[in-house]
């Protein structure tokens, strides 16, 4: 083990079945620390560490190293906490992971689809963790799991705001998590699923209509399955949205992370054949504050621009015409049910498209690039379930010259003209 400069390092030994925690310091300037494996073997979230490579963590990065076997580790910085325990569900993660793979096993053999898994529970449980866990070790062995992301808070796939899903094709990198290539991603608009319901459970359907079509013309994907990570929001319209979702995507096996009344909620609302799992969380996982969680949005949209870690991009800002744009924002201001024309209901405006009139009030706000054909009123119709190819922010806006100024990845034109307008709102201060 070679010191890294002017770093301090410290070295663990890990017992069998054992995790070292620990954490960075968030907040800006902050020193990264450096993990690095010196014998035996460990995973990060599922993802086995390499010998003699030092592996970098910034600013509010919170891990677990986590060893089978028993190794030893050397950390090179000061964390702001670091300690090993005992005491960790993994070895209950690990036995989930074996029964999916069982029942893989006999989807293959007799020619029927995998399992569709719903992870589910309060916010900061560690649902995204265990999904990815659980897509690490399938890909691991040789499976092609599918990852639903219906997060619109804390998305792993795209931008806040979004819904996706994404084929996984190989274990999550231990610094940066899944390699995202060509996700499909759909618009929703802001980071709770509260603000337009209705819009939330039709793209639910949405993307499970997709998958169902992936699987049914791509064998590996239907044996793979899927494995679907929802929102914090268990109570309500939120626990409505997690019964729709169990439906929309026939769900085999819902795995609930420490909360046993919505256990019991699922186990009574879902159809028995629905495998309903109880799992504790990780005693390592660690609650955010809702300015952490707003710095992660943040930086969630900074990477879409300015690329990650090893990898910048350097996006584009130019001007482009009100005129040569549809803006859009989906679902209208409900009124009382009394104000609705005659023949409508609330679920209409929910879902209408309501034409955007460019005005100051647009600054800073994330558009979508709707994938949807250009083309008049008869095009609008499939905008709201069409998925996006992009997204853009506006950083000015002229009303004199009818024109607004934006940052884009990629260079003009613009690849579609419809965009649609989302309620979170990013400053570029780079
Ligand atoms: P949720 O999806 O339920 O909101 P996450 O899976 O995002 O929760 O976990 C919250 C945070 O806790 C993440 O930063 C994650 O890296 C961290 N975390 C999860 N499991 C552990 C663990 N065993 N030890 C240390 N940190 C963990």
């Amino acid at each position: 083990d070679v010191p890294v400069p002017g770093k301090v390092s410290t070295r663990y030994d890990l017992e069998k079945e054992t995790e070292l925690r620990f954490e960075v310091e968030a907040g800006e300037a902050v020193e990264q620390v450096e993990l690095e494996l010196l014998t035996g073997m460990a995973e990060v979230f599922g993802s086995e560490l390499n010998r003699n490579k030092k592996y970098t963590f910034g600013a509010g990065s919170k891990i677990a190293v986590f060893t089978w076997q028993g190794c030893s580790v050397n950390l090179y910085g000061k964390p702001e906490v670091a300690y090993v325990s005992k005491d960790t569900p993994m070895l209950l993660y690990l036995n989930t992971h074996a029964a999916l793979e069982q029942m893989r096993k006999q989807a293959e053999r007799d020619n029927e689809r995998g399992p569709r898994v719903m992870v589910v529970g309060p916010t900061d449980v560690g649902k995204s963790t265990v999904c990815r866990l659980l897509l690490s070790y399938a890909v691991r062995v040789g499976r092609r799991p599918t990852l639903v992301e219906l997060d619109v808070g804390q998305s792993g796939v795209s931008v806040p705001g979004t819904m996706s899903a994404l084929c996984i094709e190989r274990p999550a990198d231990v610094e940066e998590g899944f390699s995202v290539q060509a996700p499909l991603v759909y618009h929703f608009g802001s980071t709770t699923p509260g603000t337009n319901i209705k819009l939330y459970n039709k793209l639910t359907s949405c993307l499970a209509e997709v998958f169902s079509q992936r699987c049914e013309v791509n064998r590996k994907a239907s044996v793979g399955g899927c494995i679907i990570n929802t929102c914090g929001w268990v109570k309500g319209s939120g626990y409505q949205a997690l019964v729709h979702c169990a439906s929309a995507f026939e769900v085999d096996v819902v795995l609930v992370l420490d909360h046993e009344r919505l256990y019991n909620e699922l186990k009574r609302d879902l159809p028995h054949f629905v495998r309903v799992v109880l799992l504790p969380k990780s005693g390592g996982v660690v609650e955010r504050s809702k300015e952490c969680r707003r710095d992660t949005r943040d930086e969630k949209i900074r990477e879409y621009f300015y690329g990650f870690r090893g990898v910048t991009f350097y996006p584009f800002s130019y001007e482009v015409r009100f005129s040569d744009v549809r803006i859009y924002k989906i679902g209208a201001p409900s009124i009382p049910d009394s104000c609705l024309p005659l023949g409508m209901s609330q679920d209409d405006t929910q879902l209408k498209l309501v034409p955007v009139t460019p005005g100051r009030d647009l600054t800073y706000h994330v558009l979508s690039v709707s994938s949807a054909e250009d083309g008049e009123e008869g095009a609008r119709k499939g905008i709201v379930e069409s998925p996006v190819c992009g997204f853009i922010v506006v950083t000015n806006v002229d009303t004199q010259t009818q024109v607004m100024k934006v940052l884009s990845p990629a260079p003009r034109p613009l690849p579609r003209h419809t965009l649609l307008i989302m309620d979170i709102r990013f400053m570029d201060m780079k």
